[in-house]
């Protein structure tokens, strides 16, 4: 490997020139492929985050990064001002895939919620009846939507939102998993909007009972109010099937997708809903200079027909319950809890000794694999669904050899 800098330099540099919003494990990564990662002193890694769910078809896979050249060497960014020739079937696609009217294009999952925000409020006003600037959005304890002042004032998290006021008022909180908290608040005329994640993946893979979902699903329609689902981070064949609401049998009024849109290859951003709610925005009421640019449209549709043909969805179920039962099995007192569904795992870890789970992250860095605390106490587990059933022993082998020398 032809490191152009060491990774004590590339970390320095970093540290005095980069704004230090961010803590990364010490592990400076040059190249990926599939489920691999290397490191710029050449070692090798499983990578167990995915980029936060962004690389579910694995690193740099060959036919996304074909499409990404071949547009990129015919046409990367006309704007909205003109049409392009890739956008309309990008979003046929699209619409078709997921059962909706239309799509609107952006880049980051940010950005993704911020529009569905924007037109939840049109929808409420416009056609839900509202009085002006009354409309409030029901949000979830623990919800992570992004760092924009609408996600953070949607946050309750300290860290996302201190000092960062004023916040955007019509944001009502309620407990995550809990229907008859939802009940009481849907009760108020107000309400316009029910935004959640169906796994809360930043808040540490917390996953609703069984039956939570369809049931807040259906509470919403008896209140005329629009089930906003962020799967940004749970879509696109994470938690064994498309989408994690598909495993309660619905379609959410508004669907935000991100991250895995594009298999981690650029910023690709899409909201989904049906006529009646997304023509309540219309020309310049709202937009985005690189939303729906070719390079993006056909790179997405190349990762999604990839998530397809792979059957990833298919793998990320099976493995999944691979992985969780092989956690399970490790004897070892200090994993508190095994969770996850599909791909998208996570265990709790007892503090002991001194050691957190940032110094179990590095005993599995030292042992070839990457994966990164969140919350101090919870590690993800979400390995790119193209991980095989032997890779999967592997890492159970490096994660029970870590926990034994940590
Ligand atoms: N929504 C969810 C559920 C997420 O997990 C994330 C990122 O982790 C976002 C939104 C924000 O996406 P982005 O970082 O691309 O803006």
């Amino acid at each position: 490997m032809n490191a152009l800098i060491t990774a004590a330099d590339a970390i320095a540099l970093e540290e005095r020139h980069g704004a230090h919003n961010y803590h990364p494990l010490p592990v400076v990564l040059t190249k990926g492929e599939g489920v691999f990662v290397w490191d710029v002193d050449g070692k090798r890694y499983f990578d167990f985050l995915s980029a936060y769910s962004a690389v579910n078809q694995g690193h740099c896979h060959p036919r996304i990064v074909g499409a990404l050249q071949e547009q990129a060497s015919r046409l990367t960014l006309t704007s909205r001002a003109f049409h392009n020739d890739l956008l309309g079937r990008y979003e046929e696609y699209m619409t078709k895939l997921f059962g909706f009217d239309k799509l609107l294009p952006m880049n980051t999952g940010v950005e993704a919620v911020e529009t569905a925000v924007k037109l939840c409020r049109r929808w409420a006003y416009e056609v839900k009846g509202i009085p002006t600037d009354k409309a409030v959005i029901v949000v979830c304890e623990g919800n992570f939507h992004g760092r924009t002042m609408t996600a953070v004032s949607a946050s309750i998290d300290p860290d996302s939102r201190i000092n960062y006021g004023p916040y955007l008022p019509g944001f009502k909180v309620v407990p995550y998993d809990d229907i008859a908290a939802l009940e009481t608040a849907l009760a108020d005329p107000h309400v316009a909007g029910f935004l959640l994640e169906p796994i809360q993946g930043e808040a540490g893979v917390v996953v609703p009972k069984d039956g939570y979902l369809s049931a807040a699903f259906n509470a919403c329609k008896k209140r005329n109010v629009l089930f906003m689902a962020d799967e940004i981070q749970t879509g696109i064949a994470r938690t064994g099937k498309m989408l994690a609401c598909d495993h309660e049998g619905f379609r959410a009024d508004i669907l935000m997708l991100g991250k895995a849109l594009s298999g981690g290859v650029l910023p690709v951003s899409a909201v989904l809903a049906d006529d009646e709610i997304m023509l309540c925005i219309k020309p310049g009421e709202h937009g985005s200079t690189y939303g729906g640019n070719p390079l993006a449209c056909a790179v997405a549709m190349e990762a999604m027909q990839v998530i397809q043909d792979e059957k990833m969805a298919d793998n990320a179920a099976i493995l999944g319950e691979v992985l969780r039962n092989g956690l399970r099995s490790i004897n070892d007192d200090r994993i508190k809890a095994v969770r996850g569904k599909g791909l998208l795992n996570a265990i709790v870890i007892e503090p002991r000794d001194g050691k957190t789970a940032w110094d179990l992250c590095l005993k599995m860095a030292e042992n070839g694999l990457l994966a990164k605390p969140t919350h101090g106490d919870i590690i993800r587990f979400a390995p790119p669904l193209v991980i095989t059933e032997n890779q999967i022993y592997e890492c159970l082998g490096i994660i029970a050899k870590s926990l034994r020398e940590f």
